[in-house]
């Protein structure tokens, strides 16, 4: 008799659109049961793995989606750790790129794949695009080489590219390419071949045990600077009650208005015990606080310095850390230390 040596992959189905269909009598996309979605793809028998899944109940657009939920598939993917290879999350795409940023830090010593897909068309439609981002993504979380998982961190596939999650932002709601990574390189690309970047994967820290956390302070918020921005929009959201930490995103190279009201209300927030970060509102590049005069009181005044952080893996981070009770006199070390490849 011959061991079934096949990787168990864990399919976790949140929701989004890969499994939506149109109600008939709104006409809106709403989501439908997994079975159904498993049903449209009878490719998956073909893959070299066992599949097994698990789904939401009821399955939500990504709209819907909050850190309990992020705490829900944490939870999941803890419980099935020892029995599984890889795991690969469905998720609506809107807020795919938080919650695969959030899982990025819950999911501390990871050590196997989890990859993260959905898809612009339901899986019903002629021109769908989620079965192949379904089908490349259960087969790079089933790559392994010896024995050991390839991938070893939280992925995000879609559109023939795998990406670090935590360095990805949706970038359009339309083309098939919703996603961008603009300051890391994919980690795999699928063509005629599915080509493996191994110079940019993140390798696991041997014989470390994984270590979920699960508790995320949500007393945080973001800020993106423009220009007409007034003294009390600004006072109102640095003095929202229970307030612990902002994300500001600022233009250009962590640039802001160099104007005294600005410096000072942020400067007060900051001596209260708020962690400010500096992140840039453009979609590539970093923060380089005190290249411009505009950002020299930014750093003076002890902003952290988000570097070339995305916001969406700033504010997940900023959940995390506070969540973790990271002490206040390590918070800024801490935040600017890149602690799952989110930053260089
Ligand atoms: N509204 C959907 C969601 O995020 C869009 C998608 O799945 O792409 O759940």
């Amino acid at each position: 008799m011959t061991m079934d040596k096949k990787p168990n992959i864990l399919l976790i189905y949140t929701g989004g659109t890969i499994g939506m269909v149109k109600d008939y009598e709104s006409g809106a996309l709403k989501a439908f049961d997994f079975n159904t979605l498993l049903k449209n793809i009878p490719e998956l028998n073909q893959l070299e793995c066992n599949i097994e899944s698990v789904s939401f109940e009821p399955p939500l657009d990504s709209s819907n989606m909050n850190p309990e939920h992020w705490a829900t598939i944490a939870a999941l993917i803890e419980s099935n750790y020892a029995n599984y290879e890889g795991f690969v999350v469905l998720h609506g795409s809107d807020t795919m790129s938080y919650t695969a940023s959030a899982l990025s830090f819950m999911l501390e010593n990871l050590s196997k794949p989890v990859i993260f897909t959905g898809s612009q068309l339901p899986i019903g439609d002629l021109r769908t695009d989620a079965k192949e981002n379904l089908i490349t993504s259960i087969q790079i979380a089933a790559l392994q080489e010896k024995g050991v998982s390839v991938i070893q961190e939280v992925g995000l596939y879609f559109e023939y590219k795998l990406y670090r999650a935590n360095r990805t932002t949706k970038i359009n709601a339309e083309q098939f390419q919703a996603f961008n990574s603009l300051n890391y390189p994919p980690l795999a690309e699928s063509g005629v071949h599915l080509k493996v970047y191994k110079e940019y994967i993140k390798k696991a820290k041997p014989r470390k045990k994984l270590k979920v956390h699960k508790l995320m302070d949500t007393n945080v918020a973001i800020l993106k600077i423009f220009p007409g921005l007034n003294e009390s929009v600004l006072t109102s959201v640095l003095n929202i009650p229970n307030l612990k930490a902002l994300v500001l995103e600022t233009y250009g190279a962590g640039n802001a208005p160099t104007e005294k009201w600005l410096l000072n209300c942020l400067k007060n927030a900051i001596d209260r015990g708020m962690h400010i970060v500096n992140v840039t509102q453009c979609s590539g590049g970093s923060v380089i606080m005190g290249q411009y005069v505009t950002s020299k009181g930014l750093k003076k005044m002890q902003v952290i310095n988000g570097k070339d952080i995305t916001t969406e893996a700033a504010i997940t981070k900023l959940m995390y850390l506070l969540g973790s009770n990271v002490s206040s006199t390590m918070f800024k070390t801490i935040f600017e230390t890149s602690l799952r490849g989110e930053m260089r």
